[in-house]
């Protein structure tokens, strides 16, 4: 059987806000996860558009299209094309869970909800020629025993990062803009793998660096803390992402450290009490911010904070104040986000109830639109903050100032060379893709992420490793 594995590249992937080197980081692993239930007898065919031209002119017996919400229209678009060459058609992934009604007329399957039982069910039927229309994920959950993610699939040289690996799905959280809630409906929304599974793969991957794509990879304490436990002495270099409470409680960081954790990333979204208890992001109350950060500085971690823009208590004052506060606590690099409502989320379902859905263009869901009408902040104003603000913090300016605010030459230049190679070099980056150099860039990650020795001597006049707040009243609310 021929089988084709789709990922439509999404819509920025064709608009001047497009940086290649953003889609070329990781590969398609939930599409290589499901290849696994494939025969090996099969002839797979990946393709990923984001990284290369899709060929559409071929004749699979099955397509199967993985669909975010700014790919929908595109994958809606690969999908009828298909259809009408009598191939048969199966979509799955976020925006087909939320909206399922919207992609059945350009499927004949779909998957609702996550893919580990569905799609072997599936795949099962579509053998014994009695495929159902709908596969929907609900009790039994379970992403242990499965079989090994086709990783020879996966196209490594045009990934700057190829060995992306999950040890959990899901998140133990439930905030009301996230999608995961939508997503997990009728069964468990946090489950993992067995650490006796999990580091064989990682033994298995080549190079030093791995990045852990868990919504929150110390959701599950104890197992984690078996992973870094495990993780010790296999000489790897890790990202991964984690929030600001699991930072402050208990060790789990600093073994999180030891086995390698060089870089995570943290939803500090927002300062405000009021806007953290609106969002049902409660597990930040009360939290303070500025003490995980030296946590993770001191402990040699560089943080990508991710910030959102546009909640009911934000006003104009919200975007200067999120820019000073990254620059002065050295945040490595910071993700900015306009809040946006995905379909399928408490978020989406409040504001649709107060008449502020301005717009179902799926294509402006990409956290740079204004989608909403935000209660103190104009559509024009929300728009203009966010890219102000990513302007502000990769100003060079404020990227020596955070970058040298560390105590020790090495953690400054490692900031420097991280936040500088992200952000300032993106025509070096599409020379390198285009040249297919992107594999020999490894090593230079590997190098950032290599361990910082805090017992170096300080750097006369870099005492001040955290300043204070301008605004550290406002800040104190939650601290
Ligand atoms: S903590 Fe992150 S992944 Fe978990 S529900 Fe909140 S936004 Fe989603």
């Amino acid at each position: 059987m021929k089988v084709k594995l789709i990922l439509p590249s999404l819509t920025e992937a064709k608009s001047p806000f497009f940086r290649p080197i953003k889609y070329s980081l990781f590969p398609p692993l939930g599409l290589a996860t499901l290849a696994a239930y494939l025969d090996k007898n099969d002839e797979i065919d990946l393709q990923d558009q984001h990284v290369e031209k899709l060929n559409l002119d071929d004749l699979p017996d099955l397509v199967i299209i993985q669909v975010y919400i700014t790919n929908a229209y595109r994958a809606y678009n690969i999908a009828q094309q298909y259809k009408n060459k009598g191939v048969y058609v199966a979509l799955g992934g976020l925006h087909v869970s939320s909206l399922p009604h919207e992609a059945r007329p350009y499927a004949d399957t779909i998957f609702i909800g996550p893919g580990e039982q569905t799609f072997p069910a599936f795949i099962k039927d579509f053998k014994a020629k009695k495929p159902k229309p709908t596969y929907t994920s609900t009790v039994g959950r379970t992403i242990q025993n499965q079989p090994p993610i086709r990783r020879d699939l996966i196209k490594r040289e045009k990934y700057l990062v190829p060995n992306s690996i999950v040890m959990s799905r899901g998140c133990p959280h439930h905030c009301d803009f996230c999608y995961k809630d939508a997503f997990f409906k009728g069964g468990k929304s946090f489950y993992t793998q067995r650490v006796d599974e999990i580091l064989p793969e990682i033994s298995k991957l080549k190079g030093k660096h791995l990045y852990f794509l868990d919504d929150h990879l110390l959701g599950n304490p104890k197992l984690a803390a078996e992973l870094f436990e495990g993780m010790r002495g296999m000489n790897r270099v890790f990202q991964g992402a984690a929030t600001v409470k699991s930072i402050l409680e208990g060790d789990l960081i600093e073994k999180a450290a030891q086995a390698g954790l060089r870089s995570v990333f943290v939803g500090f979204e927002t300062f405000s009490p009021k806007n953290l208890q609106q969002s049902n992001k409660s597990q930040n109350l009360k939290l303070n911010y500025e003490k995980a950060v030296k946590r993770l500085h001191d402990l040699g971690i560089m943080i990508n904070g991710s910030f959102v823009f546009g909640l009911d208590n934000d006003n104009k004052d919200v975007f200067k104040r999120t820019v000073d506060w990254g620059v002065n606590n050295a945040i490595t690099t910071s993700t900015y986000h306009i809040l946006t409502p995905y379909p399928g989320t408490r978020l989406y379902q409040n504001l649709e109830k107060e008449g502020r859905i301005i717009t179902n263009n799926w294509d402006l869901y990409d956290t740079r639109h204004v989608v909403y009408q935000s209660k103190q902040l104009s559509n024009q104003e929300l728009e203009h903050g966010y890219h102000w603000a990513y302007k502000e913090f990769y100003k060079w300016n404020n990227v020596f100032k955070a970058s040298f605010s560390h105590d020790t030459i090495k953690h400054q230049m490692k900031h420097l060379f991280y936040k500088g190679g992200w952000k300032k070099f993106e025509g070096l980056w599409n020379f390198i893709i285009n040249a297919g150099g992107l594999k020999r860039m490894l090593p230079f990650l590997e190098l950032l992420l290599s361990e910082i020795n805090n017992e170096a001597p300080k750097l006369p006049g870099n005492s001040k490793r955290i300043q204070k707040l301008p605004n550290q009243q406002y800040y104190e609310k939650v601290g």
